[in-house]
């Protein structure tokens, strides 16, 4: 269960409590109980104590590829050295990008989180523009406060490998990776396996994948995955990314580990 449904929790029976003893008469007379407003103790708090906020992180920009020296530019990696801005991404044989995918994909799983009543963040809100950078996507989810935070990319691989996995940081640098990011990458792993999606048969073991070089789950101070959901490189699931149903598949499932994790 992620911490803030816990300091949720405390600080709405903390308000109970405030509201109980602000409403008690001076003194209690036996009839007390009749003057408690039971309506409004049982009423659920307000949204924006129990509305989960979760930073959504399309991979890559539709911009990154014209501007080298600018993603090129080195930056933290979390574990003391560093590391490219950002990357071009990859694409199909047919030349459908990286980019592109994640940007749509990422709209399909924000739409389907926000009609469940999340908050999302985005780290990008076009496929036209220049990064940002890995260091400040983590940023952004650490100043949202962000319950959940996950990366969508697609990988490049050699044509026979094939199946998503989700990657998480090891070993991990603060106790948020170590407990809740592991949680938030096993339930994505579940949602996508659970929607039929094939767990990669050439990185990782059962979907899930331990990483020390992405920058972004380094410095996560949320709880943050990384999907890389099929390898553009394989004929079949070239196609099945190429496709608005496609994605809208691959947007189902991850939708469905976020909101697991989230217990919605
Ligand atoms: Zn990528």
């Amino acid at each position: 269960m992620p911490a803030p449904r816990t300091v949720a929790h405390v600080l709405l029976c903390g308000l109970v409590l405030a509201v109980a003893a602000c409403s008690a008469p001076q003194p209690a007379p036996p009839a007390a109980p009749e003057v408690v407003d039971a309506a409004a103790v049982s009423r659920p708090p307000p949204d924006p104590v129990r509305e989960p906020v979760v930073v959504l992180d399309a991979g890559h920009n539709g911009g990154n590829g014209a501007h080298v020296a600018e993603i090129g530019r080195q930056v933290p990696d979390g574990r003391g050295g560093t590391k490219a801005c950002n990357t071009t991404g990859t694409q199909t044989a047919a030349g459908y990008a990286e980019h592109a995918f994640t940007f749509d994909v990422t709209a399909r799983v924000a739409k389907r989180l926000t009609a469940k009543g999340v908050r999302v963040v985005l780290t990008r809100t076009d496929d036209a523009g220049v990064g940002p950078c890995v260091d400040e996507r983590a940023a952004v989810g650490q100043r949202a406060g962000a319950d959940a935070v996950v990366s969508i990319h697609a990988d490049g691989s050699a044509p026979a490998n094939r199946g998503y996995h989700v990657a998480y940081s090891d070993p991990p640098v603060n106790d948020v990776q170590s407990g809740p990011a592991k949680v938030l990458a096993t339930a994505l792993r579940d949602s996508l396996h659970g929607a039929g999606f094939p767990d990669s048969n050439y990185i990782g073991r059962g979907g899930l994948s331990p990483r020390r070089d992405l920058a972004g789950l380094n410095l996560a101070t949320r709880p943050t995955a990384l999907v890389e959901c099929a390898n553009m490189r394989h004929a079949a699931e070239a196609a099945l990314v190429s496709t608005p149903a496609g994605r809208d598949r691959y947007a189902a499932g991850i939708a469905g580990g976020i909101l697991a994790f989230l217990g919605r």
